[in-house]
């Protein structure tokens, strides 16, 4: 690292604190952003801390949003009756693509993993239990098929019984292990479709 002078240095640094972002790419990116115009450099740091700034949590359903309510849990169109519950904002835009989905959503942040040391308390779910104290007809819990999304799903599942409301699960033609944002808008659809009852 000391063949660079200290700013190139801190640039590949910061840059290597990124998710999948190793040694040899934030070397890549840094020297690519020192290349680039002046303006596009700064346009792209100027998005960073926009976004960071002024990026939180919907105080309806969690995602990520920049006004206190997301467009979503804001719109008269949307069922408010169907809650989907998914892991993350990302999982929220892969259901949203597939333009067929008009419940809203709930999004916990993270699944319980006994592994890792997550519990319950450490994602959204207080956030969901207090929405359905309105009226709701449906959860549908559409976390990841992996172990972590299963023992979330089970945990929401018994969570919620006791307040008689239908908690329903997406089918698992989804494959376990994946991703939700991986998966076809086919396969999300035929999931969604061919979910059952806990
Ligand atoms: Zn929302």
């Amino acid at each position: 690292m000391d063949y660079y002078s200290s700013r190139i240095s801190n640039l590949i640094e910061q840059l290597s604190k990124l998710p999948s972002i190793g040694n040899k790419t934030a070397q890549r990116l840094a020297f690519h952003i020192v290349n680039m115009p002046k303006e596009q450099a700064e346009s792209l740091a100027g998005a960073i801390v926009d976004a960071r700034e002024n990026i939180r949590y919907c105080s309806e359903c969690c995602t990520l949003t920049d006004g206190d309510i997301c467009p979503i849990c804001a719109s008269a169109k949307r069922d408010h009756r169907t809650i989907m519950v998914v892991e993350n904002s990302r999982d929220l835009a892969a259901y949203e693509k597939t333009g067929k989905y008009d419940g809203v959503y709930h999004v916990l942040h993270g699944a319980i993993s006994p592994m890792l040391g997550i519990g319950p308390a450490d994602i959204r779910l207080k956030e969901l239990m207090i929405r359905l104290e309105k009226d709701v007809d449906e959860v549908i819990i559409a976390t990841n098929s992996s172990l972590e999304g299963e023992t979330t799903a089970m945990y929401i599942s018994k969570l919620i019984k006791p307040t008689g409301i239908k908690v329903t699960r997406i089918a698992s033609g989804v494959p376990v292990g994946g991703d939700l944002e991986y998966i076809d808008e086919v396969t999300l659809l035929r999931a969604l479709e061919g979910r059952t009852e806990l």
